[in-house]
């Protein structure tokens, strides 16, 4: 490692979360590093990066959805524009309804003032003929769209390694030095280390007894030659297009074997709800499992640990990394860098009490 770095922040991890963080810290004039583990799975090299207004069988509005939409999407086109590189591809989502019931549910909300800018009973669904067996009906989600999470991610590393700011390597929790108000890692010089290593939070010594519920998750990346479906489709399954004749296709919920590891039964189980859904030949091309940071009051966790100030957490972002990084990452800079007041929804010290 360079002898002589000197930097306001270490940030440990690189997936959303960090790379969030690292946007707005550098916004705000910080200098910072960057370390992530080259040979581990980050959740946001495989998610769909699906941002989806409206959740659920309740049909209700993910959480807080009209601060963090309009700030997610502003922060990824600013990152366009910066980079020349495109990541939020506004994409509606087609939901298909199996009885009466379900679809009626779903057109009283659509018809209610708070929900109508997000979703809608009428909808064309003709072009699916031939290719998506025939449903009882079918709504659709409007706002909604697809972050890719991977080039984000990516363009950023390209950025730090760069500016020599980026270590490809795990980060060693015996390391830290605590010296009065900064801190040494392996000749690194910083105020505060700030964690964004997903679920392997758990593995962390200064944040391991938060309330850890991670949830690993597997899809597959499939070819359907010869059709052009341009909406993401919710149906048992998502199918999202990701160009190229190319689909993402998850994905599984699993809480005990947390690992990488793409497994034969959740491959078995995608494979089941494609065909229940998919009147049309297609084609495996890749396999993946990755875990989903989740703690169990589901919301993010934010801040500064209660004994060791100089350090951090930004993780738990869920299901939701796509929508949410943005918005809590600001909030985060705001905070280490102006000593506003963090949210108590998110705020780690009050998980820490
Ligand atoms: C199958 C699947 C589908 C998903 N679909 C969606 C979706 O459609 N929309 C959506 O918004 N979200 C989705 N998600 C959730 C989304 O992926 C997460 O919310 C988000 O990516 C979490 O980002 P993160 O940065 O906290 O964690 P990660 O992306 O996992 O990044 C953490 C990084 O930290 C590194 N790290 C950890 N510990 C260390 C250490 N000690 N030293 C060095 N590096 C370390 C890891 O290697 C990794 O690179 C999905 C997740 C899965 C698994």
């Amino acid at each position: 490692m360079n002898d002589e770095l000197k930097n306001d922040y270490l940030i440990v991890g690189q997936g959303v979360a960090g790379t969030m963080l690292a946007h707005f810290l550098l916004k705000a004039g910080k200098t910072i590093a960057v370390i992530d583990a080259p040979d581990q799975q980050a959740a946001s090299n495989v998610a769909a990066g699906i941002i989806n207004p409206v959740t659920g069988r309740r049909i209700v509005k993910s959480w807080r959805i009209e601060e963090l939409l309009p700030f997610a999407v502003a922060t990824y086109r600013e990152i366009e524009a910066r980079f020349g590189v495109e990541i939020f591809t506004k994409k509606n989502i087609l939901r298909s309804f199996d009885t009466n019931k379900q679809f009626q549910d779903w057109s009283v909300k659509s018809g209610r003032e708070d929900m109508c800018d997000y979703i809608s009973d009428e909808c064309d669904a003709s072009h699916l003929n031939g290719i998506i067996k025939p449903k009882f009906a079918w709504g659709e989600i409007h706002s909604s769209g697809r972050t890719d999470l991977a080039v984000l991610t990516s363009i950023y590393r390209n950025f730090f390694i760069n500016n020599n700011a980026f270590f490809a390597e795990k980060f060693n929790y015996n390391e830290i030095e605590f010296d009065d108000n900064k801190l040494i890692y392996n000749k690194i010089k910083t105020t505060k280390i700030i964690f964004c290593e997903g679920w392997r939070s758990c593995f962390n010594p200064y944040f391991n007894d938060l309330p850890h519920e991670a949830a690993k998750g597997e899809l597959l990346i499939i070819r359907i030659p010869d059709v052009q479906l341009n909406k993401m489709i919710k149906s048992g399954v998502f199918v999202v297009p990701i160009g190229d004749e190319k689909y993402w296709v998850g994905s599984t919920y699993e809480w005990d074997d947390l690992n990488d590891t793409p497994t034969q039964a959740a491959r078995t189980d995608l494979i089941t709800r494609l065909q229940k859904i998919l009147e049309v030949p297609y084609e495996i091309l890749e396999h993946h499992a990755a875990v989903r940071p989740v703690f169990k009051h589901r919301r993010p966790v934010i801040g500064l640990h209660s004994k060791h100030p100089q350090l951090g957490i930004f993780n738990g972002l869920g299901t939701k990394g796509a929508s949410i990084a943005p918005f809590w990452a600001a909030h985060f800079c705001r905070h280490l860098c102006e000593g506003t007041p963090l949210d108590e929804e998110v705020d780690v010290r009050v998980l820490m009490i």
